[in-house]
C-alpha cells in the first residue's frame, strides 16, 4: 500500500465539501454530486488497499444511492439526514487519524525493521500475526522473512497500538466461539484503517464466512489450508502493484454530452479522450490506447453500431469493450449492437454513478482477460511470448533514446533433481518462491517473465551488464538460502545466470542468444553463479 497522505487529504476535504455544499443547498443535483464523490472516494480507498476506511466508505455508499428519490423529492428525514452527517464525520475522523499516524517521519516508523537473510534489503511490509499458539507461526516467519516480509507474532490480549499499520494481520481465532471471534474483528477493524485482516484456520462454512466478512474481515483461510497458500497471498497482497489509470474513449457527436460525461469520469480517476465525428474513432483508438470505448448510439451519418462494425475490422480491437450510450430504447439497434459483442446501454441523461460503475466493472474484467492471456499462471509473469515482445519494445526504446540495456536468462540449477526427490508440487513452489524473489528485488521498470518451465527472462531498462550483475548476483545469494519445508527435512535451491547487454549486441534474438550462451558458461564453471557477456 503505498497512499500519500496530502493525496488522501485532498479526497477526504473534497468529499467533505460536496456534503457541505448539499448541507448549505439540499437539492438533487448537489445529492448527486455528493453521491459521485463518495463512490469516487471508495474507489480511491480500494485502489490504494485502504480496506478499513474503504470498507467505512463502501457502506456509507450504499446509504447514500439508497436515498437518491428521496433526494430527488428533497424528502429525506431530518434522522436519516443526522445518521448520514454522523457516519461521514466519523469516516472523515478516521481518515485525518490515519493521515496523522502516516504524516509522522519515516525514521520514527522504520525503528524495528531488521532481517537476516539479506541486510541491503530493508523490508517494506510488515505482517502481525495474531493468535494465543505462537509456536505455530514459526514456519511461516520463516518463509516471510525470505521475501523480506517482517513478521511479529502477538498474542491476542496484547496487540500493540502502533503508529504505522502493519499491511497485514493474520488472525488465529482458533478456540473462540463465532461471536467472540467476530467482536475481534471487529474492534481490530475499528482500529486499523489500512491493514488487510485475514483469519487463519477458520471454521469456513457459509454463516461464518458470512458473519466474518461482516465484521470486517478481508480474507478467511480454512482449517488445513497448506502454508504455500497463505504464504502466496500474502506475498500477492505485499506485492500489489498499483494499477495505471483506466482509459476510456468516448466516441460522442453532442459536445455538451461529451464534457458531461468526461467529467464525470475524471471525477472518478478515469482518463478520457473523446471524438466528435466517427470517422475519427480509429485515430483515437491508437493514439489513446483506451480501455474501453463510450459508444453514442445515435450520431450524424453513421449509428454506433457502424462505427463498432468498423472498429471490429481492425484485429488490435477485436476485444476492446463498448458500451453504447443510448436516448432510448430502440430495441433493433441494441439487438444489433449486442450481436456485435456491444457490452451495455446506458441511456441518457446517465446517472453518473451507474456509469462509474459500468464502465470500472468492465475495465475490470477487460484488465483481467488481458492479464491472463499475457501471464504465466504459475507465477504471474510475463509469458514466453509476451516476454519476447516486451524485449523486443525495450530494444527499440534503448535504440530510439541511445539507452543501455541488459539481459538476463536465469535457470534454476539440476532442477530435475528437486522434481524426482520432492515432487513435481514442490519443485513449483520453488519456480514460484524465485518468480516473487525477482519481482521484488528488480525495479517497477525491469520486466521478468518465464520463458520457459525453470527459466526467467529479465529486462533491466538502462543498466548495462556490470550493473545487471551486481543486482542479479544479489538476488542469486538470497535465493540460495531460501529454505524449504519437505517432509522432516528442508531443502535448498539455487540458479545460473548469463547477461548480455545491448548496445553491444543489438537486436532482441541475438541478446537472448548471448545471454543463453553466457548461462551455458554459468552452468560449466559449476552453477549458483553469475556470467556476463558483452
Ligand atoms: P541444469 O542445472 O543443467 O539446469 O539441470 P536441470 O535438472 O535443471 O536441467 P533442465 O534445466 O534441463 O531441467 C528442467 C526441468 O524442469 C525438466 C522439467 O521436468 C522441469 N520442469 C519444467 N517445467 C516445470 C514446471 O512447471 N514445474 C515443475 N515442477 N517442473 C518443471
Ligand atoms: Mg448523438
Ligand atoms: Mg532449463
Ligand atoms: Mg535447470
Amino acid at each position: 500500500m503505498s497512499c500519500p497522505p496530502a493525496e488522501l487529504k485532498i479526497k477526504s476535504d473534497e468529499l467533505r465539501h460536496k456534503w457541505e455544499a448539499y448541507v448549505a443547498s439540499p437539492g438533487f443535483e448537489p445529492f448527486v454530486e455528493f453521491a459521485v464523490c463518495l463512490s469516487s472516494f471508495s474507489d480511491f480507498l480500494q485502489g490504494k488497499g485502504l480496506s478499513g476506511l474503504h470498507q467505512m466508505s463502501h457502506s456509507l455508499e450504499q446509504q447514500a444511492l439508497s436515498l437518491f428519490d428521496e433526494a430527488d423529492r428533497q424528502q429525506i428525514p431530518p434522522a436519516t439526514l443526522d445518521h448520514l452527517r454522523s457516519r461521514i464525520e466519523g469516516l472523515g475522523a478516521r481518515v485525518a487519524g490515519f493521515i496523522d499516524s502516516n504524516s509522522r517521519p519515516v525514521a520514527d516508523r522504520r525503528a524495528h525493521c531488521e532481517t537476516d537473510i539479506s541486510s541491503d534489503v530493508v523490508p517494506t511490509h510488515r505482517v502481525w500475526l495474531i493468535g494465543n499458539t505462537a509456536d505455530e507461526w514459526q514456519p511461516l516467519m520463516t518463509q516471510l522473512a525470505y521475501f523480506a516480509i517482517q513478521a511479529q507474532v502477538f498474542p491476542w490480549h496484547n496487540v500493540p497500538a502502533e503508529i504505522k499499520e502493519p499491511a497485514i494481520l493474520l488472525l488465529d481465532t482458533q478456540g473462540m466461539s463465532l461471536e467472540e471471534a467476530c467482536e475481534h474483528i471487529e474492534a481490530l477493524r475499528a482500529r486499523f484503517s489500512a491493514s488487510k485482516l485475514i483469519l487463519h484456520k477458520f471454521q469456513a462454512d457459509f454463516n461464518n464466512l458470512k458473519a466474518a466478512l461482516r465484521a470486517g474481515c478481508d480474507y478467511c483461510f480454512a482449517d488445513a489450508t497448506p502454508e504455500a497458500v497463505i504464504l502466496t497471498k500474502i506475498i500477492e497482497l505485499c506485492s500489489n502493484e498499483e494499477e495505471p489509470p483506466y482509459r476510456v474513449l468516448v466516441v460522442e457527436d453532442s459536445l455538451t454530452a461529451s464534457k458531461s460525461i468526461q467529467r464525470t469520469l475524471k471525477q472518478n480517476g478515469i482518463e478520457s479522450f473523446a471524438v466528435t465525428q466517427p470517422h475519427e474513432v480509429l485515430t483515437g483508438l491508437r493514439s489513446f490506447q483506451p480501455d474501453l470505448i463510450l459508444m453514442d448510439m445515435y450520431m450524424p451519418d453513421c449509428t454506433g453500431v457502424e462505427a463498432t462494425r468498423v472498429i471490429r475490422q481492425h484485429a488490435e480491437f477485436l476485444s476492446t469493450p463498448v458500451i453504447y450510450l443510448s436516448g432510448d430504447g430502440d430495441v433493433a439497434l441494441q439487438v444489433d449492437a449486442l450481436r456485435l459483442g456491444g457490452e451495455h446501454f446506458l441511456t441518457k441523461p446517465f446517472n453518473p454513478v451507474f456509469l462509474n460503475a459500468v464502465v470500472k466493472s468492465k475495465i475490470e474484467r477487460y484488465r483481467a482477460l488481458r492479464r491472463s492471456m499475457q501471464h504465466d499462471s504459475l507465477t504471474g509473469l510475463l509469458n514466453h511470448g509476451t516476454s519476447k515482445e516486451r524485449l523486443a519494445a525495450a530494444v527499440n526504446a534503448a535504440s530510439s533514446s541511445n539507452g543501455l540495456l541488459a539481459v538476463a536468462m536465469i535457470d534454476i540449477d539440476y532442477f530435475k533433481t528437486v522434481n524426482d526427490i520432492y515432487g513435481h508440487p514442490m519443485g513449483d513452489q520453488v519456480i514460484r518462491s524465485l518468480a516473487w524473489l525477482l519481482k521484488q528485488r528488480l525495479r517497477k521498470t525491469d520486466l521478468v517473465g518465464r520463458y520457459g518451465g525453470e527459466e526467467f527472462l529479465v529486462i533491466l531498462p538502462g543498466s548495462n551488464a556490470d550493473q545487471a550483475f551486481d543486482v542479479l548476483d544479489r538476488i542469486r545469494r538470497d535465493f540460495s538460502l531460501i529454505q524449504y519445508a519437505f517432509k522432516d527435512t528442508r531443502f535448498k535451491a539455487t540458479f545460473s545466470a548469463g547477461v548480455s547487454q545491448f548496445p553491444a549486441t543489438s537486436c532482441p534474438e541475438a541478446l537472448i542468444k548471448d545471454a543463453d550462451e553466457a548461462l551455458y558458461d554459468a552452468k560449466h564453471s559449476g552453477r549458483n553463479c553469475v556470467v556476463t557477456r558483452g
